[in-house]
């Protein structure tokens, strides 16, 4: 558990989920179904990188909280999860870096694209690097 609270669901929750049936993950609370999340495969040079699809707001994540307020993503269009004040620094710090890495390589829908004139390594770079700091939460 990192950040403000909540439980947080990657990629790897996924395992023996990407081959054969759909790549979906069904979340349940007190027996009845909670959320249902399921899982993209971004094309990258070295293969495909999956991403959740956050249940909430449609954007592709590396990670989704499951938050008392609900279950979605850190975005501010989504939970808009801020962080805890005893990590403030270097947290609000990769968060800083996290953002606009987001404006910059992810559309209005939460997919990645790669912005005009950008050379394809720096883009993978960063596209790395955003997942890394997703990675971190
Ligand atoms: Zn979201």
């Amino acid at each position: 558990m990192r950040g403000e609270g909540g439980e947080e669901l990657t990629a790897a929750d996924f395992e023996g989920y990407y081959h054969g049936g759909p790549p979906r993950l069904e979340l349940h609370k007190a027996g009845e179904l909670y959320a249902v999340v399921r899982l993209a495969l971004l094309p990258v040079f070295n293969g495909v990188r999956p991403l959740l699809i956050c249940p909430r707001c449609g954007a592709r994540r590396g990670v989704i909280v499951l938050h008392s307020s609900g279950i979605g993503c850190r975005g501010r269009e989504c939970l808009n999860l801020t962080w805890r004040s005893t990590r403030q620094t270097s947290q609000e710090r990769r968060q800083l870096r996290r953002e606009y890495l987001e404006e910059l390589l992810l559309d209005d829908g939460g997919d990645p694209r790669r912005p005009h004139r950008m050379r394809v390594k720096v883009y993978e770079a960063l596209v790395d690097e955003l997942f890394e700091l997703e990675a971190w939460g």
